[in-house]
């Protein structure tokens, strides 16, 4: 996951994607950029660290000189952490055939396979960045833009968007199975906007047009729009349940279901799947109040603020030991004792990864004078890496992959512990079976490539322990 946005043929479209930026900086935090074109020339600016760190105001003052008409940004969330600056993204590239600037999100599973294939035929790579594989494809292929483009992404698989920025047009990339989020907006004055959650179209005042369709090439010029397929539409879907559990913003809509909806659906869910009684829930801040807000409504215990969110610290996720993400959690959440003293306390959290979390979070409520501390997971057990943009790759990383749920409980130190069923899931999101549940179910809507034996292992290992990790 990492959030893009694209500003087509509208006024002082540096400011725009800036505001844009800060409102998809949930979905990463590790780099940041934004290029501009004025239909003479693409420059921009990129860097490791926060948009309010990268975009300041005298770091785009040479980006808005230029009056530019067109603009597209990108917040990286890393999955490998190598080299964050190296690897920011906007990218620039300029060849015979094309001059563009180019930012995704998403993932590829077959990302080594085109490294080589691609270094073997003689093109020379500067980050481990998929922007760079899809550039390079791109030039391969002689003749006009569009087409180019769209044999260049039939190559890749895995879940992917892509802006696609030339001197005087836009190209919005989704991959074919709708993984990756992708809108369309329209702002008052005319000019296009594309963003990988629509809560970056509220903010600018743009009216939300449609999602971007998978397999789709929307292109934009000053004659309007013109959409192209590159891949059949029969391609199996499997839009991203981890966006509703976790990634998105409560505001955001995708692929037309409510986010704050879903997750509010989900702790409803949860509650009669798994309803334990006590004096107060706790959604944990802030991806899971929403979450705990269901569970209450629906389990009829008063909710409450049991937890106060430090919005000055980063996500714990982003920090690279285990040692540091342990403390960081401290840094991130405190109790409030006035709540949760001599109380029964249901923590509702949207899941459970490694377990760091979780254990440090029910240690802060016991220390704060809670009497029993009952966990509850808006989403089930994760026992697959995933290969598409998330931060989990590999089955080590994963506690359900290696532990039941009665370990976890008694690892994470709660009273009781419970995880919606993946049913349970797809009931509250809604959206039938054209969905992405890799994590949980460990089906791959895709081939893995060079990841097929690691995850035979990996699945082997944990069925080995487990028996059937879904439900340990
Ligand atoms: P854990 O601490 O168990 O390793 O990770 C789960 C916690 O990390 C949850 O509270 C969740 O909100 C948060 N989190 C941060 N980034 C991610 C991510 O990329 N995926 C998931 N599933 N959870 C994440
Ligand atoms: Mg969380």
């Amino acid at each position: 996951m990492s959030g893009v946005v694209g500003l087509y043929n509208v006024t002082n479209p540096v400011t725009k994607t800036v505001y844009s930026l800060y409102s998809l900086q949930h979905r990463g935090q590790e780099a940041c950029g934004l290029f501009v074109s004025n239909e003479k020339r693409i420059v921009g600016h990129r860097d490791a660290g926060l948009v309010r760190n990268v975009l300041t105001d005298s770091a785009v003052a040479p980006l808005a000189a230029e009056n530019p008409l067109h603009a597209i940004g990108q917040v990286r969330a890393s999955t490998h952490g190598i080299e964050a600056g190296r690897d920011a993204e906007p990218r620039y590239f300029r060849h015979l055939r094309a001059e563009f600037a180019v930012a995704g999100s998403g993932g590829l599973v077959n990302s080594e396979e085109l490294f080589r294939e691609l270094q073997e035929d003689g093109a020379i790579f500067q980050s481990t960045s998929k922007v760079e594989i899809l550039a390079h494809l791109v030039v391969h292929n002689a003749g006009r833009f569009v087409p180019a483009l769209s044999e260049s992404l039939r190559r890749l698989e895995g879940g992917f968007v892509f802006l696609i920025l030339r001197r005087d047009k836009m190209y919005a990339a989704r991959d074919p199975h709708g993984m990756e989020p992708l809108c369309l907006g329209r702002l008052d004055d005319g000019g296009w906007m594309v963003a990988s959650e629509s809560c970056a179209l509220e903010l600018m005042g743009a009216t939300f047009v449609r999602d971007i369709a998978p397999g789709e090439i929307l292109e934009i010029s000053r004659t309007g729009l013109t959409s192209h397929r590159y891949a059949p539409t029969e391609a199996r879907r499997a839009h991203n349940l981890m966006e509703y559990v976790y990634t998105a913003r409560v505001d955001s809509v995708i692929d037309g279901v409510n986010v704050y909806h879903s997750r509010f659906q989900a702790g409803v869910e949860l509650a009669r799947e798994s309803f334990v009684d006590s004096d107060i829930v706790v959604g944990v801040p802030d991806s899971s109040l929403a979450h705990g807000a269901g569970y209450a409504a629906e389990s009829g215990i008063p909710s409450g603020y049991g937890l106060v969110k430090n919005k000055y610290s980063g996500r714990s996720f982003i920090e690279p030991t285990q040692a540091e993400r342990a403390r960081a959690v401290y840094l991130k959440l405190a109790p409030v004792k006035y709540l949760l003293e001599g109380k029964r306390v249901t923590l509702v959290d949207d899941s459970i990864v490694r377990g760091t979390t979780s254990k440090q979070l029910i240690k802060v409520v016991r220390d704060a004078g809670a009497t029993e501390v009952h966990m509850r997971i808006a989403s089930p057990r994760m026992i697959a890496p995933s290969f598409y943009g998330m931060d989990t790759e590999s089955y080590e990383e994963l506690i359900a992959a290696s532990h039941t749920t009665e370990q976890i409980r008694e690892y994470i130190g709660a009273d009781s512990l419970a995880f919606l069923s993946i049913e349970g899931l797809r009931t509250a999101v809604g959206l039938g079976e054209g969905v992405l549940d890799a994590p949980w179910t460990g089906n791959y809507p895709t081939d893995l490539y060079s990841h097929t034996a690691a995850v035979e292992e990996g699945a082997a290992r944990s069925r080995a322990i487990l028996g059937d990790p879904r439900s340990a």
